[in-house]
């Protein structure tokens, strides 16, 4: 994956695997402008050109090759005020929303002769931009489930009550802890059932933790915000202020018993497969059986649990805690996972402390984009296809289908090259390769949403809607033969990922579009920019993480032992150069939490330039705008990761993104790259060459 995901917007719990470590590409926090219009206008005029402009051609691009690269893109795009971050990619993904908001206003609009896709798409939105509507229903619309949360009897009901919650509730995060199925890391052709950590309000069990000044201010924002909600919903200022203590501590406790995120790059630590009875063991003071019961599984023969120490330690909570904390943790979390739905004082309290405090936004985003993209999240392959038979021609999937064709073959060679590696396992890796499945542009099958009903007049109930359709779909996978053909992110994102259990690599049609991927340009910067992006995702596969996988997905060992031993040694040279980079401020990376992204940058860019090579030879290249073709192949590369960064949004990825800041996603690679010096004719001791010893190098 080259990005992240987005903290106020973020997928389903449900829609992405619990467990499975995707690698999603870039998927940052969403920023926007131009390709866009309406469905039917026609796209803006592109040149077919690099974009010299973005560069900087007074700094020396043997000193920092990104500011090289992107120095002048940074000076012309300042972050625009609704958006904690500004990039590429994040630019691209405006356009879609733009793109997309003309569908939809379209097919909001019209009443009648609408086809079902229309109809619901169109009336989804026409609900979410109603603010008469949402403002005059007030609370209504978390009415019911305040009550059922204030009629709360016993211990014993709360599981039944957390079933119903979670079923309904569209957040990033769910309540209480995660519940879903995914394929049984053993046997990848099997859905489980599985349920892993959760329930915390601030983006890491870290944040709850951490000594530090920051983080305990940031703690005591938390807790006021967690005030204000409260107040919202009612409370004296004084409830409310008790509540918030509450709530924190209770949080505190769930968030010690969590796994770090460095921990859980590690899938064996996360494969934790028992029966019910086991279950009911690990936390007896739950009600599993009723909690299973309410949301019709299908018959449980086996779960995964994600994390067992954290299990126990919410069963001992359920024992501690009295049942009216339990009422106040509940309360607080369905006002705040449902506040972005809600009227705008809830809307307003969220932004102010997930967006404005947290990541540096100086402005909400305007109602229309907010609702374009929980369109986009919630029926995503509704309106994704109006999306692709506007922008993903049959000339453009055979041209990307030709480059990832390319780029694999170019693994299969770099694995025959390999001086570190034996033959046994080398075989082994090229059995894994060509198991890969390849997914371009969009699904072959397109989601069926008939069973949802959306309303013109019911924002809410829309979203719980589709919501309690996303949960029913993942539970119903459980026993059903595996849908190798599901992608797990919308045609419209502007993001890739590899799924390890799944082994395939998913590149939509929003990932493809100019300036990333232009048929109109040649092929070095495609090749420098996509094909590194396609290597990235090939890369995964054969990552820390990936590579303990095997071609049909299974955690399953394929490695002989001393050239897994060589392999941790390349891998830690990759992580120990990305711990010396500095974040933000006082924030170093954390190497081991990035050093799957950072082997897959390195590796991907290696396999693309082999790529663009066998794609290009005998052909006479010439230089193009005096810049001779090695150049422009690094520059398009450095191009893909173009963007300005808030400090705040900075402190927060540092934290949660195993993606490495922008800058060190371009100069932590080069600087490994021997062709890139020969490119610039940079010289040994320069800034962006690594002397021979230290150079990294995995794949
Ligand atoms: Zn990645």
């Amino acid at each position: 994956m080259r990005k992240r995901i987005n903290l106020n917007l973020s997928r389903l719990g449900g829609k992405r695997p619990a467990l499975a470590v995707i690698a999603l590409l870039f998927s940052m926090a969403l920023a926007g402008t131009t390709r866009g219009q309406a469905a039917n206008e026609p796209a803006l005029p592109y040149s077919p050109s690099l974009d010299l402009s973005s560069m900087d051609k007074s700094i020396d691009p043997c000193v920092n090759f990104y500011k090289y690269s992107c120095g002048g893109w940074q000076k012309k795009n300042p972050i625009p005020a609704d958006q904690t971050s500004w990039s590429v990619y994040g630019k691209l993904y405006q356009d879609n929303l733009n793109f997309l908001r003309g569908i939809l206003e379209q097919a909001a609009a019209q009443t009648t002769q609408r086809d079902a896709v229309a109809q619901r798409i169109g009336d989804f939105y026409f609900s979410c931009m109603d603010e008469t509507g949402i403002e005059k229903s007030g609370l209504e619309p978390i009415r019911a489930e305040l009550e059922a949360i204030a009629e709360l009897k016993s211990m014993r009901e709360m599981a039944p009550l957390v079933a119903r919650l979670q079923m309904a509730t569209f957040g990033y995060r769910s309540i209480l802890f995660e519940g879903g199925s995914d394929q049984d890391p053993d046997d990848s052709e099997q859905i489980i059932a599985s349920l892993d950590q959760g329930g915390l309000g601030l983006p890491d069990r870290d944040y709850y933790t951490k000594e530090d000044a920051k983080s305990k201010e940031i703690r005591e924002e938390y807790v006021r915000h967690v005030e204000r909600v409260f107040e919202l919903l009612g409370d004296s200022a004084e409830t409310a202020k008790k509540n918030a203590e509450t709530l924190m501590r209770m949080e505190t406790a769930l968030a010690k018993a969590s796994m770090t995120r460095v921990d859980r790059r590690d899938p064996y630590k996360l494969k934790n497969k028992m029966k019910i009875p086991g279950l009911e063991e690990l936390a007896p003071n739950f009600d599993w059986k009723s909690y299973y019961s309410v949301l019709q599984y299908p018959k449980i023969e086996i779960l995964n649990v994600g994390v067992p120490a954290f299990f126990k330690q919410l069963n001992a909570a359920l024992a501690s805690e009295p049942l009216a904390n339990w009422q106040t943790y509940l309360r607080f979390h369905v006002a705040d996972t449902s506040a972005q739905y809600l009227s705008a004082k809830f809307v307003q309290e969220n932004f102010e402390f997930y967006r404005k405090y947290l990541r540096g936004a100086k402005e909400m985003q305007p109602r229309w984009k907010r609702c374009v993209q929980y369109n986009d999240y919630l029926l995503g392959e509704a309106l994704g296809q109006a999306y692709v038979r506007k922008v993903f021609s049959r000339e453009l999937k055979l041209s990307t289908v030709e480059m990832v064709r390319r780029i694999e073959d170019s693994m299969a060679v770099r694995i025959q090259q390999l001086d570190w590696m034996s033959p046994e396992t080398k075989q082994q890796a090229v059995v894994k390769l060509q198991g890969i499945r390849n997914k371009i542009g969009y699904p072959d099958k397109w989601r069926d949403y008939s069973t949802v009903r959306i309303t013109r007049n019911e924002f809410l109930g829309n979203v719980q809607r589709a919501t309690e359709f996303e949960h029913r779909r993942q539970i119903a996978k459980i026993g059903k033969p595996l849908d190798r053909g599901e992608w797990m992110i919308s045609p419209a994102t502007v993001d890739a990922y590899y799924n390890p259990q799944m082994n395939d690599i998913n590149f939509p049609a929003g990932v493809l579009q100019p300036p990333l991927y232009d048929m109109k340009l040649d092929d070095a910067p495609n090749y420098g920019n996509t094909g590194g992006t396609v290597g990235h995702e090939l890369t995964h596969g054969f990552d820390d993480e990936g590579s303990q996988y095997d071609a049909k997905g299974n955690l399953k060992n394929w490695w002989k032992e001393e050239d897994r031993k060589k392999f941790d040694e390349r891998t830690k040279c990759v992580s120990d150069q990305y711990s010396k980079y500095v974040a933000v401020e006082d924030v170093h990376i954390n190497g081991r939490l990035t050093m799957g992204e950072d082997v897959a940058d390195l590796g991907g860019e290696i396999l693309a330039y082999m790529a663009w090579g066998t794609a290009t030879s005998g052909k006479n290249l010439q230089p193009m705008d005096g810049l001779t073709p090695e150049q422009r192949f690094f520059i398009g590369f450095a191009q893909w990761a173009c963007a300005n960064e808030r400090p705040e949004d900075q402190r927060v990825r540092a934290q949660t993104d195993p993606h490495s800041p922008p800058e060190y996603r371009i100069n932590g690679v080069v600087v490994n790259m021997p062709e890139f010096a020969k490119a610039f004719s940079c010289k040994a001791g320069q800034p962006m060459v690594n002397s021979a010893e230290k150079v990294c190098r995995v794949w």
